[in-house]
């Protein structure tokens, strides 16, 4: 990765702005601006969104708003797909809920409707929360999250750190219209970078007003708390770097989703994700390879790394291999997580990066991985005839 956050230093005028209006944070008018903007640019002015300090803590807000107060007693579970991030689980397990796993699907990577209900079934009246995860950025369905809410009663929380910049069928923003809390990072090395922050949307404004109030210790009313509260707000610097990013952001998204699309067209040996919806913010390329390579990927990653070619592994481990969420979560049937986890390899896509970039990651990643030896000059003149 390498992070883009916007330049302060071009922002010379808002930054004076900020100093002379003497407001630095408490949802000042700089976040003001950037929650009307980014509702009205990215979710078509429908609903909206409180920004937070990062997607973590939006997590937990967002949780506790809907769950309520921890009790003692009978477990109460949040099923969420073991491939993911720690936030996901750190995020329940704060709001005193166990994590109970479920697989995801052997081609959209999205938590897997057949094991999700299955534990639904299982865990019946004891499953507190959904928290699907919006995997590296796919188009959710949102409309079966409303269903089994309904069905079984259950709030949803949804998990789509790295989804600002992905787009529905419908070419809206992922999440428009959505009553439940969705939540994205602007963590420096998502799409949408900024250093750290993220933003809770929902279609519920006053869902929005509760989160907004939390967010801001609890205070219902003039410094009174009348709910559970945290410090969860953004810095008006912070909204700065995030209006900057909004400002640019579009090309810059456009431009990821067709570096991706080259990698699928260089890389036919590699298993990719099978993308929904009208576009996908990527935050790196996330491939797969062949089991027989997978025996060798640390290897073949420390190789890439000595030639400056950093290569991740998300997520591996995934949850349930880590040792504080193994003592303390629950799992269902893991077996394409496990698999996609033990293949795993992320690819760098980064902003500025150009084609030769591309095809230079490409040819070292499959001389390491000892793919297509035999066609690789055929191949490499091919690829430098097709133009981005
Ligand atoms: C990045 C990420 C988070 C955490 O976001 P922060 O803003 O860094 O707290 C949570 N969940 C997933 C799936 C992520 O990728």
């Amino acid at each position: 990765m390498r992070p883009n956050p916007a330049h302060l230093l071009d922002h010379y005028k808002e930054l004076t702005a900020i100093r002379d209006s003497g407001i630095y944070s408490n949802y000042g008018p700089v976040n003001t601006h950037f929650e009307q903007a980014l509702t009205n640019r990215l979710f078509g002015g429908v609903g909206g969104c409180v920004t937070v300090c990062n997607a973590t803590i939006g997590l937990m807000l967002a949780i506790r708003e809907v769950v309520g107060e921890p009790v003692g007693g009978e477990r109460r579970y949040a099923l969420m797909p073991a491939f993911t991030f720690a936030a996901t689980a750190h995020a329940a397990l704060w709001a005193g809920l166990t994590p109970l796993l479920c697989d995801v699907d052997e081609e959209t990577w999205l938590p897997c409707a057949a094991s999700e209900e299955a534990l639904l079934r299982r865990f019946a009246g004891r499953v507190a929360l959904l928290v699907p995860y919006a995997t590296f950025g796919n188009n959710l369905d949102l409309d079966r999250y409303e269903r089994l809410s309904r069905a079984y009663d259950v709030p949803v929380v949804v998990d789509a750190a790295a989804s600002l910049g992905s787009l529905d069928e419908g070419g809206r923003g992922f999440g428009t219209g959505c009553r439940h809390a969705i939540v994205y990072s602007m963590h420096v090395t998502k799409t949408f970078a900024t250093a750290e922050g993220g933003v809770i949307y929902c279609a519920d404004q006053e869902r929005l007003a509760r989160l907004r109030a939390m967010g801001n210790f609890g205070f219902g009313g003039p410094r009174t708390a009348t709910m559970a509260g945290l410090n969860a707000k953004l810095t008006e610097i912070g909204a700065l770097l995030a209006l900057a990013k909004l400002r640019e952001f579009e090309p810059l998204v456009e431009r990821r989703a067709a570096l991706a699309a080259a990698y699928r067209q260089l890389l036919p040996e590699f298993g990719f994700q099978r993308a929904i919806g009208r576009r996908c913010a990527y935050q790196f390329m996330p491939a797969l390879i062949s089991e027989a390579q997978a025996m060798r990927r640390a290897e073949v990653i420390a190789e890439l790394d000595a030639k400056g070619i950093g290569v991740g592994q998300y997520f591996s481990p995934h949850l349930f291999e880590q040792p504080y969420f193994r003592e303390r979560c629950v799992s269902g049937d893991l077996v394409v997580t496990d698999r996609l986890s033990r293949r795993a390899l992320s690819l760098p896509i980064f902003d500025g990066m150009t084609r030769e970039e591309l095809e230079l990651v490409c040819t070292a990643v499959r001389e390491q991985l000892e793919v297509g030896v035999g066609v690789r000059r055929r191949e490499a003149t091919k690829m430098k005839q097709t133009v981005l």
